[in-house]
């Protein structure tokens, strides 16, 4: 890596989109952000904005596949003068979602990653393998350039086996890896330290709970820095009430839909992931939607609402038992951000275990970290936005910008 090499392309590859940023590690300034839809559609699309110049494109028509998303990509960033050839260009950090046990920390990626990563199909059969593209893509438009994988799952290694283990036969566990893995992972290391920030103390002297609220959701407990629970499992599934995944559910409920519904598991598989959660109780996903459906009346959407608040408490309740001391409870990403009614009716009446939440410094809308608990609270409860890209960045420059450009693989595992 050459000495004046001190930007960062960030990479998100979902099944049919990319998500990019390029950020100058100088100052962490984005230079570039973007999104590619729909690949593989007719009607993909490209919207690219420059940061520097404040411009914004967009490109409309079909892009077939990954390997065509990211050379459109690369020609947006060279229009701008921001080119992958740039010897600017430092490496290229791309978020994997199923690290499995073996992946704790950020990797440079090489045959043997590869391999790994491919092997973690089975637990992570949406996710690694549009990663996967993502990666192999990357690497033939430049494959001089160091290629770093951030795995959502890494933050979560540090859970006890206590919290990690399924109540099942360990031998059927191991043969089969099920655990409990946790996702959200990159959000929960970043906005859990941005936390201890806000509260002016150092990431190990904290216990925190976080709340990733987005359209998937989690809840993680971190002691002093490190992870000891999280609210998904083996799968993004468990847990929370999200967007359009059920959380949290007898598995009874699976044989008894096979069983008497006579559903097969893929009908079954797609109902709690892609049927459930708020759309699955009342037709919309999105928290905004249901708010000004609650505020006309619509009983559905109350108790859509309602659900989604019960669960949240429990796991407020529970990570406060798992921690014994809490310090803080920090709510993120796109309902974390912004519902307000979220964060007070998830808080309201925990007064018993120290939360509170200030009505006005609630209503407050800004997109810095705050606090909106009372001053006399004794548990501090805080919005803190999440920035998994910057997260991204930042661990993948630390692991290049050593000068080795080469970490051992599977370090630390
Ligand atoms: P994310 O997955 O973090 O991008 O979050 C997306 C979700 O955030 C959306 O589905 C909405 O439910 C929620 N959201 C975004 N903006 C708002 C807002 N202003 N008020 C309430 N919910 C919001």
């Amino acid at each position: 890596m050459s000495h004046s090499a001190t930007r960062v392309l960030v990479l998100n590859s979902g099944s049919s989109s990319l998500k990019y940023q390029l950020l100058d590690m100088r100052d962490s300034s984005r230079l570039a952000v973007g999104l590619v839809e729909r690949i593989g559609e007719q009607t993909s699309r490209l919207t690219h904005t420059c940061l520097g110049s404040g411009d914004t494109r967009e490109q409309n028509g079909p892009i077939a596949d990954h390997e065509a998303a990211l050379k459109a990509v690369a020609e947006e960033l060279t229009k701008d003068g921001l080119g992958l050839d740039s010897p600017e260009l430092a490496a290229i950090g791309h978020r994997v979602v199923h690290g499995g046990m073996f992946f704790t920390e950020p990797t440079v990626i090489d045959d043997a990653v590869l391999t790994e990563i491919e092997r973690l199909i089975p637990v992570a059969p949406l996710h690694n393998p549009a990663n996967l593209t993502g990666i192999r893509t990357a690497q033939a438009l430049r494959p001089d350039l160091p290629q770093v994988a951030v795995f959502d799952t890494a933050f979560h290694t540090t859970m006890p086996e206590s919290a990690a283990r399924y109540a099942i036969n360990p031998k059927i566990a191991d043969r089969y890896r099920i655990r409990r893995y946790g996702f959200h992972g990159t959000s929960h290391a970043y906005v859990s330290r941005a936390t201890a920030r806000l509260l002016g103390r150092a990431p190990e002297d904290v216990n925190v709970i976080v709340l990733h609220l987005g359209n998937g959701a989690s809840a993680s407990a971190v002691e002093g820095g490190r992870c000891v629970d999280t609210s998904m499992g083996l799968t993004p599934l468990e847990g929370l009430v999200m967007g359009t995944r059920s959380g949290d559910l007898d598995p009874a409920v699976i044989f008894h839909l096979a069983r008497v519904g006579g559903l097969s598991m893929d009908e079954i598989d797609t109902l709690l992931n892609k049927r459930s959660g708020l759309f699955g109780l009342c037709g919309d996903n999105d928290m905004r939607e249901i708010r000004s459906r609650i505020d006309e009346g619509d009983e559905e959407a109350r108790l859509a609402f309602d659900i989604y608040i019960h669960r949240l408490k429990k796991y407020i309740g529970a990570y406060c038992a798992v921690l014994g001391r809490v310090d803080a409870v920090a709510f993120t990403a796109g309902v974390g951000e912004n519902a307000a009614s979220v964060r007070e009716a998830a808080v309201a009446g925990l007064e018993g275990l120290g939360l509170a939440v200030d009505p006005e410094l609630n209503a407050v809308r800004t997109d810095r970290a705050r606090l909106i608990s009372p001053a006399a609270a004794r548990v501090a409860v805080a919005v803190v936005p999440t920035d998994e890209e910057l997260e991204i960045a930042t661990q993948t420059y630390a692991l290049v910008g050593t000068g080795s450009g080469s970490a051992p693989v599977g370090n630390n595992s």
